[in-house]
């Protein structure tokens, strides 16, 4: 009989040699505070260009046509998958296309069409709220500045940035679990409050960058930098990232623990993926975008 076969990281992966990822990551160590204010932002720079190579395609991973219908997923998203999420709005956004169809809606419509997320009442309660507000003080439009989203209710900075950087083009760092989570793996803040997470991180690089660089963040925490067991020996940055070594170093083990698209089995939806498909065109051809 043969040996199962031994799953293997990506193609177009970056592959750290073994020997220098440990040396990089002893000297960051024992330098840890030491590194310079630019060492820094160049070791920072350069994580970002090796996970944008690593995640060509990431773009926020909730399905929306609008900043209404992103607004309303993200706050949907609480406690739940994006690709539930994903599989319950377009049945949400075809019955209530705006703001002010939601806030009149019927409750229990509304909740029956939520219930697959769980806390469907007081998801259903969340969105009401929400869109009720934003037809009160914003005539029925999402407002594009921080300021005013944050007035919304269920809104913090973190939902407010993903709409912004998302459907406005307004550049924003989205300091979510896997952000704050990587940020300190990476040595680029030592923070656990959001708020000073996204103060120090955004030293480190222009505006410009930000919004692509919280989704390649998102991205990498999800399918390789995991909270508990990060895929160290398959990761494209561990040269560059003073925690090598917080998971498995050994490439089959690690490649084991990839997510995703890199999952195991998973190589026809990465090449589609690299191919340019987006999300909802690999939805139409079958595809169940979950993990
Ligand atoms: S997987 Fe390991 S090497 Fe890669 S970023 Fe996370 S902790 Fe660092």
């Amino acid at each position: 009989m043969l040996p199962p076969a031994v799953p293997r990281p990506p193609a177009h992966l970056r592959v750290v040699d073994p020997a220098k990822a440990r040396a990089g990551a002893a000297r960051r160590r024992r330098t840890g505070r030491a590194e310079s204010p630019l060492a820094r932002k160049r070791r920072a720079r350069r994580i970002n260009a090796v996970l944008a190579e690593a995640y060509p395609y990431a773009v926020a991973e909730l399905d929306f046509a609008s900043p209404y219908q992103l607004l309303v997923a993200t706050v949907l998203s609480a406690q739940t998958t994006d690709v539930r999420v994903n599989s319950v709005t377009p049945r949400l956004f075809a019955a209530y296309p705006d703001p002010r169809s939601l806030a009149e809606a019927d409750e229990a419509e509304v909740q029956e069409i939520v219930r697959p997320l769980g806390f469907y009442r007081a998801k259903t309660r969340a969105v009401q709220m929400l869109a009720q507000k934003i037809v009160d003080d914003f005539d029925g439009e999402v407002p594009g500045r921080l300021e005013d989203l944050v007035t919304l209710p269920g809104v913090g900075r973190k939902t407010a940035n993903v709409v912004l950087g998302n459907a406005f083009g307004v550049p924003g760092l989205t300091v979510d679990t896997h952000f704050g989570r990587l940020a300190r793996r990476f040595g680029w803040s030592e923070e656990e409050d959001p708020v000073k997470v996204e103060r120090d991180v955004a030293e480190l690089f222009e505006p410009k960058d930000w919004t692509d660089l919280s989704q390649r963040l998102v991205y990498h925490g999800r399918r390789i930098c995991h909270s508990q067991r990060p895929a160290c020996g398959v990761c494209p940055v561990a040269d560059l990232c003073p925690s090598y070594g917080s998971g498995p170093t050994d490439a089959a083990e690690a490649a084991q623990l990839l997510k995703y698209e890199f999952a195991p089995g998973r190589e026809e939806l990465l090449d589609a993926f690299m191919a340019g498909r987006t999300r909802a065109q690999l939805q139409d051809d079958g595809w169940a975008l979950s993990p």
